[in-house]
């Protein structure tokens, strides 16, 4: 493996989604291809092709796997070896700061003396510290006492030692506040190996970010305009990274087994979002018939972008509202350009992530204030956080341990409920934003009539706080639906109709919990399949149900962006669909060219079968002109 510097090339900025429908495809091993003389050998690795579009460019190499600190209990016979494992990451961790003296003292001649000294001294005594200090020892004795995890020990005691230094409000103390939780810090990555946080975002430009595993906080940092591309050993489609690097537009494919063990930082990288390819050390032809790729790609692009103004209606003329979903305010550009009619699911928990607290009301009100009025009359539908599963946001699911990263834990509305304080603040600000437009909140993780009444009061009670504060909001309190992502939820849709006022549908969960498959693992991904007459069922149910109380139903999960699948939910009753602001296109042209009689047709013929071989084969039939 040639670890030749290799320059970065171009990558396709295409973020039009190509998404397939859900298949069995377990990932390839690499295989040796094309020797050239005195070239690096190209190498193949097939995995999921999660985000479309191609990028090439320069591997930058991440090893270890992203966690934020999570704290779980040990038994009483993994003390000693919990111990071991705090002191030997404290052991490594003074051999880094070791070896980062001995670089310093080499750099006397380029910067200052003054400066070399100094740096030396903080290090030195961050070297005493990671040796016997009340850190490593407070640590310790949190092990012994609270039978907790060492990397959740060395983060309850940072917290404990800086609080008391904060209370004193003296400069020179805050500094060693600081002091101590980079040493703390240093401590926690040896244990979890993982990197310096927020160094993603500072990769060069034209980068193939490649990893074992990158987590939807890792991917929320990166820099589109940087990253040419994402390739990682672990995670499946419907993943929240997958969901984050395709609102990024960033080429990326999950689930490549073996990747890490091939490349090396600075080979060069060619990544295939369409196929699910990784080409290490890309050959001439490679690279040539990339360059073949990307030029189509724009002209398609150019193509779609020109349908941004015309409206959604089928040829029989039923209108279809398409609207966005979104994570960071970043991605409102690409709704607004693609036409999209407002934001169908913004995910609120991506504006909470990778911040050491949430952010108050008027931050969020701002943020939010934003979005509606970028959206100019057209709905925002802001979820509450669904926290919890893979995105974890240390300040609220911490304290619930293991819990706040369980798919069957404290995530969702139950994590919300159980912190109703900051539930009120963010609906405090949903209400001050739905003042400059029209606004509706979605409540998501539901499984009972008990959680939409709790939430309910609590935005009664934040609508008579500002009332009593004289803010402005609007007269009549926005509307309040739930997501349908939870088996549960989809079998008393009829009951939950009658307590919220809008459903969306969220087949990624509805899939994963109905067929007890986790969305992120690749292992398992090849039997993910939304097109389950289990699944299909549930979403007609609840499709059903809606219709019954006319209230509106949406589908804001993966397979609203995929045109293959766009007649069908139309067929079973759907006329709001929401997705990625780079499918909007495809999806439209879906629309403009299918009749909804004889798509209505087709999908009662696909509900009636039971095996999802021949619903495949319904469903590509029917994707001529139906
Ligand atoms: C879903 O589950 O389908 C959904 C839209 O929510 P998320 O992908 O954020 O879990
Ligand atoms: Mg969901």
């Amino acid at each position: 493996m040639s670890s030749e510097p290799a320059r970065p090339i171009a990558t396709d900025r295409q973020t039009d989604n190509q998404p397939t429908v859900p298949h069995a495809t377990v990932p390839q091993r690499a295989t040796g291809k094309d020797m050239i003389e005195d070239a690096p050998i190209e190498l193949i690795f097939d995995g999921f092709g999660v985000s479309p579009g191609i990028g090439m460019g320069t591997a930058h190499v991440r090893e270890g796997a992203a966690t934020d600190v999570t704290e779980y209990r040990i038994t009483g016979t993994q003390v000693a070896a919990e111990l071991k494992r705090l002191r030997t990451a404290a052991e490594r961790a003074r051999r880094q700061v070791a070896r980062l003296q001995s670089k310093i003292r080499g750099k006397a001649k380029s910067i200052s003396a003054l400066a070399v000294e100094e740096i030396d001294y903080l290090l030195d005594a961050y070297f005493h510290m990671l040796k016997d200090s009340r850190l490593v020892r407070g640590a310790e004795a949190r092990i012994n006492r609270d039978r907790i995890n060492a990397e959740a020990a060395v983060q309850a005691e940072i917290e404990a030692i800086t609080q008391g230094f904060e209370a004193m409000h003296d400069p020179y103390l805050a500094a060693r506040g600081d002091d101590i939780r980079e040493v703390g810090r240093r401590l926690i990555q040896n244990l979890v190996r993982k990197p310096a946080p927020g160094y993603l975002a500072a990769v060069s430009k034209g980068s193939v970010i490649v990893a074992d595993e990158l987590t939807p906080a890792d991917t929320a940092l990166l820099d589109p305009d940087k990253v040419a591309g994402i390739a990682a050993m672990a995670g499946g489609r419907q993943s929240h990274t997958a969901i984050m690097a395709r609102a990024l537009g960033v080429p990326c494919v999950l689930g490549v087994p073996g990747l890490l063990s091939a490349i090396r930082s600075g080979d060069r990288v060619y990544v295939d979002g369409d196929l699910g390819r990784v080409v290490v050390n890309p050959s001439a032809e490679t690279i040539q018939a990339f360059r073949l790729r990307r030029s189509e790609r724009l002209r398609e692009k150019r193509r779609l972008t020109r349908l941004a103004k015309r409206a959604a209606v089928t040829r029989d003329g039923v209108d279809i509202q398409l609207q966005a979903n979104v994570e960071l305010p970043m991605e409102m550009d690409a709704v607004l350009e693609v036409g999209a009619a407002g934001v169908g699911l913004l995910r609120s928990e991506f504006l909470f992530i990778n911040r050491p607290t949430l952010p108050g009301e008027d931050e969020q009100y701002e943020l939010l204030r934003d979005i509606v009025i970028r959206c100019q009359g057209h709905p925002v539908t802001v979820r509450t956080p669904d926290f919890g599963g893979d995105v974890r946001v240390e300040s609220m699911t911490g304290e619930f341990g293991q819990s706040g990263a369980s798919l069957l834990g404290m995530r969702g509305i139950r994590l919300s409920l159980a912190r109703p304080e900051h539930l009120e603040t963010q609906f405090r600000a949903i209400l001050r934003a739905a003042a400059h437009g029209p606004v509706r909140i979605l409540l998501p993780l539901v499984t009972s009539l008990a959680e939409v009444r709790a939430a309910k009061e609590i935005l009664a009670r934040a609508a008579r706080r500002l009332h009593r504060r004289g803010a402005a909001i609007p007269i009549a309190l926005p509307p309040l639906g739930v997501m349908i992502e939870v088996p549960a939820a989809a079998l008393i849709a009829d009951a939950l109709a009658q307590v919220s006022d809008f459903f969306a549908i969220g087949s990624n969960d509805l899939t994963m919990y109905t067929l007890a498959i986790d969305r992120g693992d690749q292992w398992v991904a090849h039997l993910y399949d939304p097109l389950h007459p289990a699944v299909l069922r549930l979403i007609q149910f609840a499709a059903a149900a809606a219709l019954r109380s006319r209230i509106p139903a949406s589908v804001c999960g993966e397979m609203a962006s995929d045109p293959r699948l766009t007649a069908l939910l139309l067929g079973l009753g759907f006329r709001e669909l929401s997705m990625t602001a780079s499918s909007i296109p495809k999806v439209k042209q879906r629309i403009l060219d299918l009749d909804l009689g004889a798509a209505t047709y087709r999908a009662q013929r696909i509900m009636e079968q039971t095996d999802p071989v021949r619903i495949q084969a319904l469903l590509e039939e029917g994707m001529g002109p139906a």
